[in-house]
């Protein structure tokens, strides 16, 4: 029997499944794909990782300490997981994306936001064109994760690495069904019945059809990702930087990455009336949708995007207050879920994995914060 089963080896159960091995448990772990794939909610080559958002709040230490756990996996791995590039939070000076990312801790010595007007950012960005009213907070040390490269490194250090006892990971071996009774857990896949421990669920948007009894309030929405051709005359330094989330009066959150050589990737972020379910999803991207995006860089990065060279179809699993779940199973203590990423789960994920892994040992060295609580629904 092995120490701890998890279902689900995407970015929060992979880095669970690493964690507890890393704290010298044995593991069994089922994936239904094998990660990483483009089924869920982690894929399509890059994530962000920024601290602006989260200044003043119970995130903050988290985003500090997941950081420096890319960095350490990073060079374990040997692999390029983390690249400075550098993001932008824009919008009205009333709106959610600058007000979520005010300068609180502005007079503190170590922050280094700066605050931008938008004549300033054309200045520094001349590719950007952001409406008058716009203000800007500009963190230059924001980071692209590769995320592809980051799930692999995370799955090998799970995996066992450098010759250490790993765990068993079973990919595409959907779990079907787990128990759990006052002496351990059981995971059923169509390969057989795995015992352990405890046991924990990170599935993300497939979590309703796991834990049907909880009725949790996730909402799963669809979303796509576009890569255009860089173009225009600064398609030379596009690729240096910054990222941006840009929060638009009428249109809308939409989001851009420097090109990689994949291309320009940009998509719109939170969008009313995209409400699916896992197993229905829509993965066609049809042509209205592609020109409602290129319509923003008409208007707000002019000339910047060209060809049309892939489109990808991604999945958030949203709570309503947009923090995640991260508890025990309100019946039975022997699991722990984590649950509701809410698109801006990835680039925590080894932090969340860590916090993870303290629920399921009962060894608290940090408890996960009150906002993650799942009594909070009720
Ligand atoms: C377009 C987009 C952009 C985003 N941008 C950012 C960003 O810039 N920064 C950031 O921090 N976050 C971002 N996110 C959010 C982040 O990617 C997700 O919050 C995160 O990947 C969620 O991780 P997860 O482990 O919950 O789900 P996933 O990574 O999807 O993993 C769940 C896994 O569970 C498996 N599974 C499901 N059911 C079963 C079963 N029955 N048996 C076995 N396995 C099962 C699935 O196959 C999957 O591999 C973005 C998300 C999207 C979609």
């Amino acid at each position: 029997m092995h120490d701890f089963a998890v279902i689900g080896l995407g970015a929060i159960g992979g880095a669970t499944a690493a964690e507890l091995v890393r704290r010298g448990h044995s593991v069994v772990g089922f994936d239904r794909f094998t990660p990483p794939h483009t089924i869920g909610s982690a894929h399509s080559e890059t994530r962000m990782i920024r601290e602006a958002w989260y200044r003043g709040s119970p995130y903050m230490p988290l985003v500090r300490d997941a950081r420096r756990r890319w960095a350490d996996l990073e060079r374990t791995s040997g692999r390029a997981l983390l690249r400075p590039a550098g993001a932008l939070m824009m919008g009205p000076e009333d709106g959610r994306v600058f007000a979520g990312s005010r300068l609180r801790d502005a007079a503190r010595p170590d922050a280094c936001d700066i605050l931008l007007s938008a004549g300033e950012v054309v200045e520094r960005f001349p590719w950007l064109r952001p409406d008058p009213g716009t203000v800007t907070i500009y963190e230059p040390g924001a980071a692209i994760l590769s995320l592809e490269a980051c799930l692999e490194a995370t799955l090998e250090a799970a995996g066992g690495a450098e010759g250490a006892e790993g765990a068993e990971l079973r990919f595409d071996e959907p779990a079907i069904e787990w128990s759990a009774s006052a002496s351990g857990v059981r995971v059923r896949t169509e390969r057989g019945e795995y015992p352990a421990r405890r046991l924990a669920i990170a599935a993300g948007a497939w979590t309703p059809h796991l834990l049907p009894e909880l009725s949790l309030p996730l909402e799963v929405e669809r979303t796509v990702q576009y890569w255009f051709e860089p173009a225009g005359a600064h398609s030379g330094v596009l690729g240096e930087g910054p990222a941006w989330v840009w929060e638009l009066e009428r249109e809308g959150t939409w989001y851009g990455f420097p090109p990689s050589e994949r291309g320009l990737k940009a998509g719109m972020h939170f969008q009313a009336g995209r409400r699916t379910d896992v197993e229905r999803v829509d993965r066609e991207v049809g042509a209205s949708e592609t020109e409602d995006l290129r319509k923003l860089f008409a208007r707000y990065a002019p000339g910047v995007a060209g060809a049309l060279r892939h489109a990808s179809v991604c999945l958030y699993t949203n709570t309503p207050d947009e923090d995640f779940i991260l508890d025990r199973h309100p019946e039975h203590p022997r699991v722990a879920i984590f649950a509701g990423g809410s698109g801006h789960a990835f680039k925590f994920a080894p932090t969340l994995g860590s916090l993870m892994a303290d629920l399921l040992t009962d060894e608290p060295r940090r408890h996960a914060p009150p906002i993650f609580s799942i009594d909070r629904f009720g």
